[in-house]
């Protein structure tokens, strides 16, 4: 089978494996559609987690089972499904432990795109069917659909980690696809103020409509001084870090309040330190929380993300900014994300299965 993969860091192209080896409780899957996602791109160009060699890329897809292991019980051959990136085996201790993001060790619940192949291929294989497939509901849009995988519950994980209540004043820092769904689920949460950081226009429009209440360009001087002028300088109850670099911990922990979280998405592909202001932090005595998490995957998350669609709370298919059709196609995607036009938010490849 062709695949679209990592051929060293720093370089990709097509390769042809071998057929996949369907276990008593996994599935073989064909992709109905796949996303890129800027995790690929640190995986590839920043080496953020090390050489892989000949790995198949991608963890967003909606598919279509073609093969079922005799241990499965929910899912047939036929079956649409959404699938999660992370894909934990949850018969571990670490699932026990509410951990299965990092059964088998740190990360090791993201499978795809990085312990084995990704899904930007003619067959992906998932292991673990039953905990870790959804069933696509019927009539939802691929395209939503395929923003379960990944950019749903990486932005709704950024506000459960952040512990968003209602009447909070809240951050999200970096409104790319995680973040605007980060600026979703705080809305939902009943945030009060939600000040979004971040430059692209589309992205701006997007985070307002999804319900920030200020907008900052972090383009335009330093947020902190941007965000205290409009709290009148009062600190704030939670920041999402969904975007920026290793000194956005900085800029964080100087806008928290004593007591706040800081909880942080962002995959940081580069740099050996993040950086902890001293004595904004209260020499280390000022309660305030940092706290960075791996969305969790798993089928009931991906069931009931996917009722917020239905029920029309999130519409997460207008983060779709281009479409393309054809597994070709995604390697065209793929540079998309890598080049990051101003107009992209996020792109989504559809196959004509
Ligand atoms: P994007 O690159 O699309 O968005 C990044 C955002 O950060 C943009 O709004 C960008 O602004 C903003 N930004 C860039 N530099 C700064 C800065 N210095 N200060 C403040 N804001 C800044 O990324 P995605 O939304 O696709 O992904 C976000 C992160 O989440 C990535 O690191 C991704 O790898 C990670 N991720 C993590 C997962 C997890 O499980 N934890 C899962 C999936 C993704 P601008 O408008 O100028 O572009
Ligand atoms: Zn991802």
């Amino acid at each position: 089978m062709k695949g679209f993969a990592m051929l060293k860091i720093g370089q990709v192209g097509w390769i042809e494996k071998s057929g996949l080896d369907c276990g008593p409780m996994d599935a073989i899957c064909k992709p109905l559609a796949l996303a890129p996602c800027t995790s690929d791109i640190h995986t590839v160009y920043s080496g953020a987690i090390g050489e892989r060699e000949y790995l198949i890329l991608g963890h967003e897809a909606v598919g279509e089972i073609v093969e079922v292991g005799h241990l499965v019980k929910d899912f047939k051959v036929g079956d649409r499904v959404m699938v999660s990136a992370i894909t934990p085996n949850w018969n571990s201790v670490e699932a026990q432990n509410g951990f299965a993001m990092h059964a088998g060790g740190m990360l090791n619940g993201w499978q795809f795109s990085n312990v084995k192949d990704g899904v930007f291929s003619e067959y992906f294989h998932v292991n673990d069917a039953d905990a870790n497939l959804a069933l696509l509901p019927e009539g939802m849009d691929l395209g939503a659909a395929c923003m379960i995988s990944d950019m749903v519950p990486t932005g709704f994980h950024g506000a459960e980690l952040a512990d968003i209540q209602f009447g909070d004043n809240v951050a999200v820092i970096g409104i790319g696809p995680v973040g605007l769904m980060a600026v979703a689920a705080a809305a939902i949460r009943g945030a009060a103020n939600i000040y979004a950081v971040g430059s692209r226009p589309n992205c701006v429009s997007l985070a307002e409509e999804f319900g920030a209440t200020a907008v900052v360009n972090y383009r335009h001087g330093d947020i902190v001084h941007q965000i205290f002028e409009k709290t009148h300088g009062q600190g704030l109850d939670k920041i999402i870090i969904a975007g920026g670099d290793n000194d956005t911990f900085d800029q964080a922990v100087r806008l928290l309040k004593p007591g706040g979280i800081i909880a942080n998405v962002n995959y940081l592909g580069e740099g050996d330190y993040i950086k902890i202001p001293r004595s904004e932090w209260g020499c280390g005595m000022a309660h305030k929380r940092i706290v960075g998490g791996l969305m969790p995957g798993g089928r009931l998350r991906s069931e009931k993300l996917a009722r917020l669609i239905e029920t029309n709370r999130i519409q997460p298919e207008k983060l779709i900014t281009h479409k393309f059709y054809g597994l070709a196609s995604i390697e065209q995607a793929f540079l998309l994300m890598k080049d990051k036009p101003t107009d992209l938010i996020k792109p989504v490849v559809l196959l004509n299965n």
